[in-house]
């Protein structure tokens, strides 16, 4: 069944494009879960399926409400959030010149310093919140793709969607969008000139940190290259098979039909929490894209809609009195006396989270050690910043 055009996101996601089961008239879909489809008596394969490997029919639903919410063209789901960004590097060729940022997504730099290098990708760290940086690094006809992430992973880091898709164009490169974070909720990186949308599904759209799974979006594509790179996406995730299960997607497209709630909630009390501790005693600095001096505020205004997002950074002070000398002990110390965040990694679930991100990321990591990455959930907003307050005052006793 079509998608109706004129559906808010709100109403896209609560019905899931209101896709109703043709063969049972259920509201809810059934979970395909064949591995191979019957061929047609003369050797032909007329259904368009053929082995679940490169497509299935528990995907569609997904898909198609992703591509409804980013204004895009078409979806492909993937086993994991890397599963979908490595399919986008996997599809260019040894020797093409890729950017992507300094501040990023950890486990996704991490692949692209170490195999798409020896692979021969030739990959370029940049400061991608300085379209100067952007513009100095591009090499026309030999730059393929810029990736970037807005807010990225743990400062909040805003890029400027459009400045970088004009500038990535304008020397023949696709940019790609890591959008996990924003949700197409917030930001529609497509219909601001991006060619290709990642989201990391396992966190907001799913919402429920009960699966792993990724997608890719692509917007109708602008040109040859663009055409075929999403091709070769799609050989990718058949070959490899980076391809999600069919129970992970219908739990995917359970999940997203609570989406504009959950964001909206997370959105609103992520503001609060970094509005009450900014300027606080114990925390020498808030990084979240809602507050006003934040560097990347005004860029976040403009193309975020509706919210900042439900991830922000506090830094905590070093204690004075007890045995926490640096701000590194003491934001270990309040992570270990939070009751309410739990103490995990990951983002965009209905529980909030909190995380002492260079005890994640290791040598090299631009968190600084006195960070505690946050991601709100959507328990009661007052008792996240009780629960916050109460392991700030403990871990400085
Ligand atoms: C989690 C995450 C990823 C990777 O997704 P997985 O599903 O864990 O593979 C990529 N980008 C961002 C911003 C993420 O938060």
């Amino acid at each position: 069944m079509p998608p109706m055009n004129n559906w808010s996101p709100d109403s896209i996601a609560a019905q899931a494009l209101g896709w109703v089961d043709e063969q049972t008239r259920a509201i809810t879909p059934p979970i395909h879960v064949s591995s191979t489809y019957l061929r047609d008596p003369d050797n032909q394969y007329r259904s368009g399926r053929v082995y679940a490997r490169a497509d299935n029919p528990a995907f569609d639903q997904a898909e198609a409400v992703i591509t409804a919410l980013e204004g895009a063209q078409e979806t492909l789901l993937f086993a994991s959030g890397m599963a979908a960004a490595t399919a986008v590097f996997q599809a260019l060729q040894p020797g093409d010149h890729v950017l992507a940022p300094q501040v990023m997504y950890w486990s996704l730099r991490n692949w692209l310093m170490s195999h798409a290098t020896r692979w021969g990708l030739d990959v370029q760290l940049i400061d991608m919140a300085s379209p100067a940086a952007v513009q100095a690094a591009l090499r026309p006809g030999k730059t393929r793709l810029v990736w970037i992430e807005t807010p990225a992973n743990p400062l909040w880091t805003v890029t400027d969607i459009a400045a970088t898709a004009e500038l990535a164009h304008a020397a023949g490169a696709l940019l790609a969008v890591d959008s996990t974070v924003a949700t197409p909720l917030l930001t529609q990186p497509l219909a601001l000139g991006a060619d290709l949308v990642m989201h990391a599904a396992t966190k907001y759209l799913n919402g429920h940190s009960d699966l792993i799974a990724g997608s890719l979006s692509t917007g109708a594509p602008r040109s040859e290259a663009a055409s075929a790179h999403w091709q070769q996406v799609r050989k990718v995730r058949a070959q490899i098979g980076g391809t999600l299960g069919s129970f992970e997607a219908w739990l995917l497209l359970r999940g997203l039909r609570t989406l504009h709630l959950r964001v909206r909630a997370a959105c609103a009390s992520a503001q609060r929490v970094a509005e009450h501790f900014d300027g606080h005693p114990l925390v020498a600095e808030v990084l979240y894209p809602g507050l006003p001096r934040f560097p990347g505020h005004a860029i976040a205004q403009r193309q975020m809609k509706g919210g900042f997002g439900g991830m922000l950074s506090l830094r905590v002070k070093g204690g004075v009195n007890g045995g926490v000398n640096g701000g590194e002990a003491a934001a270990i110390a309040v992570a270990a006396h939070t009751q309410l965040w739990k103490r995990a990694t990951s983002l965009g679930g209905t529980e909030s989270l909190i995380e002492h991100r260079a005890s994640v990321e290791g040598a090299g990591t631009p968190a600084p050690p006195d960070l505690l990455r946050l991601s709100v959930g959507i328990e009661h907003v007052d008792d996240l910043i009780a629960d916050l307050e109460a392991a700030l005052q403990r871990a400085h006793a």
